[in-house]
C-alpha cells in the first residue's frame, strides 16, 4: 500500500507502472470508469478534474495557487508540495460535476452520491471532515484515493476513518 502525504513524500522520479486513462494506474483507472458509470445509471454526472500528476505539474500548481490565494499559508493547505502529492501515484483522483468545485461539492448530487458509494468501487476520500491533524490536508470532499475494494470495504463507515488510521501510521 503506497501511501504519500506531507510525512511521506515520494521520490521525484516515481511515475505509475501501468499507466490508462487520466494517467491513473489502470486497476484504478477501470475501477473509476465502473463507479462513473454507475453513478450515469443513477442520473448522476461524475466528472474527473484531476487524475495524475507528475512532479513537475504539482510544483507548477503549487506556485501558481500561492500567487492566486495571495496566502502561502492558506495554498499550503491545500496543495500539496511537489513529492507530497498523492496524485502523482496515480491512484487519486479529483471528482467533480463540473459545476460546483470547493467544499460545496459535498452537497451536491454527485458530491453525496460519491460519499456514499465511493468505498463500493474501492475509493476512500482521503481528507474527511475533521482529520485535518491526521492527514496534513483540509477536508476535500472532491478527493478520492483507490485502495481496491479488499481494503476499502474495511472502512466500515463512509468517510469516518483515515488511511493513516486504518494503516496504523502517522
Ligand atoms: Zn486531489
Amino acid at each position: 500500500m503506497i501511501v504519500v502525504s506531507r510525512q511521506h513524500p515520494i521520490s521525484k522520479r516515481y511515475v505509475p507502472a501501468d499507466p490508462g486513462r487520466n494517467g491513473l494506474e489502470k486497476p484504478a483507472a477501470k475501477a473509476l470508469a465502473r463507479m462513473v458509470a454507475a453513478a450515469k445509471a443513477d442520473g448522476i454526472t461524475v466528472v474527473v478534474r484531476s487524475g495524475y500528476r507528475s512532479y513537475a505539474e504539482q510544483d507548477a500548481i503549487l506556485k501558481s495557487k500561492i500567487v492566486e490565494y495571495g496566502d502561502e499559508k492558506l495554498a499550503r493547505r491545500y496543495n500539496a508540495e511537489p513529492g507530497k502529492s498523492e496524485h502523482q501515484t496515480g491512484l487519486a483522483v479529483d471528482l467533480w460535476d463540473g459545476e460546483t468545485w470547493g467544499t460545496g461539492f459535498r452537497r451536491t448530487a454527485a458530491g453525496k452520491w460519491l460519499w456514499r458509494h465511493s468505498r463500493d468501487f474501492g475509493f476512500i476520500l482521503r481528507y474527511p471532515p475533521g482529520k485535518e491533524a491526521i492527514t496534513g490536508y483540509a477536508y476535500e470532499p472532491w478527493h478520492f484515493r483507490y485502495i481496491g475494494t479488499a481494503h476499502s470495504l474495511e472502512f466500515k463507515a463512509n468517510h469516518t476513518k483515515t488511511l493513516e488510521e486504518y494503516l496504523g501510521i502517522d
